[in-house]
């Protein structure tokens, strides 16, 4: 490489990145303390309140550019903002899909759509935060997925099961992958699947029943059945056959998103660990000056540390418009561990505390583990590595 290209390679911010827009969020996220996510996560709840806060406050809009009604900031925005909601102890992934599931649409939607939807979803009139793409049967692999859509003169009928699609029962809009055209006549597996906009206001009732599932979390997720259920064709996004590319697309983004998120989990626990460690006394002195304890807590900064920095690399590459993908993974996949490798040294400080609701903890550390297996788990993004970064043989 020359001295030239060198200086081509877009820069990476070192200091605090957006510090207005942290500190807007930092303070919204103030009126929505501890108390407030404890009572939803008992009865497993949907933030509307805060999600109805962020949107007044224009932090779901920032990716949509400005000629539709949203901010048209960069990605690291967008990342700022997710990462502080999630060291402030809230949980992002109630809406975070509001910001970007948009992304297909506004990359391959046509004139007609775009005007028709993304001023609507800036305003937050319209919530586009459903996304289905996972299937009981086919899992991770996406393109032996089986839900159809087949066409009939104006309208396409789709039949099929998805699940573990969040929101759904919070959202307007939902982005769907189906199959147009079947497995055995494709010449490629990427091709013959499509996107679709489902209006969930006409859907639930006329084909689409939704059945929420309880998790672990409260991540509002359900189970979606699809039964004869049409969509107009003026709905389709893009050309038919070509949806699994309009997907992956979107993938960088929500890499580096849920990447920001998870270092956001993983401060919350270092701050949350350390404060403990100075004031816990046990045996006489802080529980922090004994190295079991404080060496886990610096081991857990220092992760947290090394894997924002591959996220700002994965941003300033997404920014500059240059490919990004391994690095938006490898940003996915060390801030997930970080944030779980915190989240466990968190309970460990804090002993049988730990445990207790009112300390906000094992609520965290149950949201956090959720990283590693969605978006994508933890084995997908090794795979991708070894192949197509390391150049190892395909595995699957
Ligand atoms: C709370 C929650 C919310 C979600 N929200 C959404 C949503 O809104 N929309 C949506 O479409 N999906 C959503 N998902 C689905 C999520 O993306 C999938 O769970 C995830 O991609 C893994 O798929 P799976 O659960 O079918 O696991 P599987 O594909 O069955 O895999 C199970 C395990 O085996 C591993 N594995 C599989 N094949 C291989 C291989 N070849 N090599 C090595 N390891 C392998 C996987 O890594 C995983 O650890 C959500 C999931 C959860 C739990």
């Amino acid at each position: 490489m020359s001295h030239s290209d060198e200086f081509d390679q877009p820069s990476l911010p070192l200091g605090e990145t957006y510090p207005e827009i942290r500190e807007s969020v930092r303070a919204l996220c103030a009126d929505f303390p501890g108390e407030y996510w404890r009572a939803l996560d008992r009865e497993r709840a949907y933030p509307a309140d805060f999600v109805k806060a962020l949107t007044e406050a224009g932090f779901l809009s920032a990716l949509i550019p400005e000629d539709y009604g949203g901010s048209g900031l960069p990605i690291g925005a967008a990342a700022a903002i997710l990462e502080e909601i999630h060291r402030s102890g809230g949980n992002g992934a109630a809406c975070h899909a509001q910001m970007y599931t948009m992304g297909t649409l506004l990359r391959h939607g046509s004139p007609e759509q775009k005007k028709a939807y993304l001023p609507g979803i800036a305003s937050g009139e319209l919530r586009m935060q459903a996304f289905g793409v996972t299937e009981p049967t086919t899992g991770s692999d996406t393109t032996q997925l089986r839900t159809t859509a087949t066409r009939d003169g104006d309208h396409y009928v789709v039949n099929g099961q998805k699940v573990w699609i969040s929101r759904a029962e919070h959202s307007d809009l939902l982005l769907l992958l189906a199959r147009t055209t079947p497995k055995d006549q494709v010449r490629s597996r990427r091709e013959g699947l499509s996107t679709f906009l489902v209006d969930m206001r006409e859907a639930v009732g006329n084909g689409l029943t939704i059945r929420p599932i309880r998790t672990m979390l409260n991540h509002a997720t359900t189970e979606l059945f699809f039964d004869g259920l049409k969509v107009p064709a003026e709905n389709l996004i893009g050309a038919e056959g070509q949806g699994f590319s309009y997907i992956l697309d979107g993938m960088n983004a929500e890499r580096i998103l849920i990447a920001a998120e998870s270092i956001g989990d993983a401060r919350f626990f270092v701050d949350r660990a350390s404060a403990y460690a100075k004031e816990r006394v046990v045996f006489g002195r802080p529980i922090g000056q004994n190295q079991g304890i404080q060496f886990p807590i610096a081991r857990a900064y220092a992760a947290s540390e090394a894997a924002d920095l591959m996220t700002r690399k994965a941003i300033a590459l997404f920014e500059a418009g240059k490919p990004c993908g391994p690095e938006a993974n490898m940003a996915k996949l060390l801030a997930s561990e970080a944030s779980w490798s915190a989240a466990d040294t968190c309970i460990q400080t804090h002993g049988g505390f730990g445990f207790a609701e009112e300390y906000d903890i094992e609520r965290k550390f149950r949201e956090a583990r959720l990283y590693q297996v969605a978006p994508i788990s933890t084995n997908m993004i090794l795979a991708y590595i070894g192949q197509h970064v390391l150049g190892m043989p395909r595995s699957y």
